[in-house]
């Protein structure tokens, strides 16, 4: 069989990189490798966003109208559908997630470009009454111009249609850098673009590592506006690159969510949930519930109930439809989970379950991590207080509201939170002194489209999903006539 080979789309055509390198990407339940795929450096980025930017000055998309927007991203939705599977099998096979999670994953996304296509026809400025009555004043909004993406590899097709949506409803351009672990469906994603009736130039991808590609992107004076999903380090990077034109910037850094049960709630619906939330993608989702706060009432059972739930999780290959829990990413990642996992023991927390990797059988070839529920832990841990980006939890026994909301927020980031209460006042006063962008009440990790989400604090600033995502896309310009002369 020869090896699937990917290359970087560039104005409409498929390119190998500047350097002529490769790289490969493995399938992490297996070390299989899958396809080598083009790395892309500065040069590359140079050339994409020059692509980009003729697109959006010039090419034929400067003049589709919002109608033309909205009937391209309605057929992009309708292409996905139709190669659903296609795309949740490669996203399973390069980066372990299950498939009944790929799947289910696959459909909110045709759903998402969808609302993302009513959007492109909604864009509305203002009129604005000033004193002045011999003033006609207005605003228009106008679409940036070249974007940037710089994406992670936990979800690459969600994240790569996430960040193409606005793109498409707005007008602007994109330049999308793939995370080096999961390229293979935001290629797939730009090939359905094409197949659409996309412009060249309008979606260009250069796959590759963060240090070249990804650096290069982040500080090319040619790119009005960077989204950014990933560490909170390399967040950091992406802001110091992206002074040289002060570019535009919106920024999800992940977080160490608090999920807190009070004693009054519907326990065992609450114990399910915090599995879900905790353990879901093994974990490397960006608002996990890693910080499990549970009143002390409670404590000892509730944690017990969620190792029990834990245990019965099944851990395998992605593909295998049974599997509730692949593998880790990468070996890098399955190495960075041990790290805080060893931490953790050393420090004084214990394992009611899970605790260190899993090994024997196939499970040798490939990076399993067990999920795996703390007791005695205290907030000051590292592995309490870093994001672990694994199947991680830390249950942490409290007394009171206010207690719980000092320890809530007693953290660098800010992205999501759960409450678990059946006192209506109490959801209420959580839902306000919560620090967070997002907090669910008697449920976790819901999305809608409608819905925008993004941090406060180190988890970023932002938002996406909603119209704020598509807006963030514009800049207004003012408009003032004077109509006296
Ligand atoms: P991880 O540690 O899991 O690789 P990162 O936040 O570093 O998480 O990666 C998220 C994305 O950021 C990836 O696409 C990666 O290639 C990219 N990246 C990493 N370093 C940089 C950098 N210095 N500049 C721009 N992008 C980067
Ligand atoms: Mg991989």
């Amino acid at each position: 069989m020869t090896l699937r080979e990917e290359k970087l789309l560039i104005d409409g055509q498929w390119t190998a990189s500047a350097s002529g390198e490769t790289f490969e990407t493995r399938n992490p339940a297996t070390g299989d490798v899958l396809a080598r795929i083009a790395r892309g450096g500065a040069e590359d980025i140079d050339r994409a966003v020059a692509a980009a930017r003729r697109a959006f000055e010039s090419g034929p998309w400067s003049r589709f109208t919002p109608a033309d927007r909205q009937a391209l991203l309605l057929r992009l939705a309708d292409l996905l559908e139709r190669d659903a599977e296609d795309f949740a099998r490669t996203d399973t096979l390069e980066m372990g997630s299950p498939i009944r999670h790929t799947r289910g994953s696959v459909a909110m996304l045709v759903d998402l470009l969808r609302y993302f296509a009513g959007i492109a026809r909604a864009i509305e400025g203002t009129t604005n009454t000033t004193s002045d009555p011999a003033l006609f004043a207005c605003t228009v909004k106008e679409p940036i111009g070249v974007c940037g993406a710089i994406i992670p590899w936990n979800g690459p097709l969600w994240a790569s249609v996430l960040k193409l949506g606005p793109v498409l409803a707005s007008g602007c351009t994109l330049v999308l850098k793939p995370a080096e672990d999961a390229s293979l469906t935001p290629l797939m994603l730009a090939r359905l673009a094409l197949e659409a009736g996309l412009p060249d130039g309008v979606f260009n991808v250069v796959t590759g590592f963060g240090a070249d590609a990804g650096a290069a992107l982040a500080a090319h004076p040619g790119v009005d506006k960077i989204a950014f999903t990933g560490s909170e380090v390399t967040g950091r990077r992406i802001v110091e690159a992206s002074a040289g034109n002060l570019k535009r910037l919106s920024l999800e850094l992940g977080g160490k969510s608090p999920n807190v049960v009070f004693a009054d709630a519907d326990l065992e619906k609450a114990a399910a949930m915090a599995v879900v939330a905790a353990f879901a993608n093994s974990g490397q989702v960006c608002s996990a519930g890693t910080r499990l706060f549970v009143e002390r009432s409670v404590h000892r059972e509730f944690a017990a109930e969620v190792a029990r739930i834990a245990a019965t999780l099944k851990i395998g290959d992605g593909l295998d439809p049974q599997t509730d829990l692949g593998p880790l990413v990468s070996a890098r990642q399955l190495d960075r989970v041990c790290g805080h996992m060893d931490d953790a023991l050393g420090a004084g927390a214990q394992a009611i379950s899970g605790g260190g990797r899993l090994t024997g059988g196939a499970f040798d070839a490939g990076f399993f991590f067990p999920p795996t529920v703390l007791i005695e832990a205290q907030d000051d841990m590292r592995a309490v207080r870093e994001e672990i980006f694994g199947p991680i939890v830390a249950t942490l026994p409290f007394d009171s509201e206010e207690e719980v909301v000092a320890r809530a927020n007693a953290t660098q980031f800010g992205l999501g939170a759960g409450v678990w209460t059946r006192d209506l006042g109490r959801a209420h006063r959580m839902s306000r002194a919560i620090k967070a962008g997002s907090v669910w009440i008697n449920c976790y990790n819901r999305i809608d489209p409608a819905m925008p989400s993004g941090g406060v604090k180190a988890s970023g600033y932002g938002r996406e999903y909603g119209r704020q995502h598509v807006e963030e896309h514009f800049q207004t310009k003012s408009i003032w006539i004077d109509t006296s002369v």
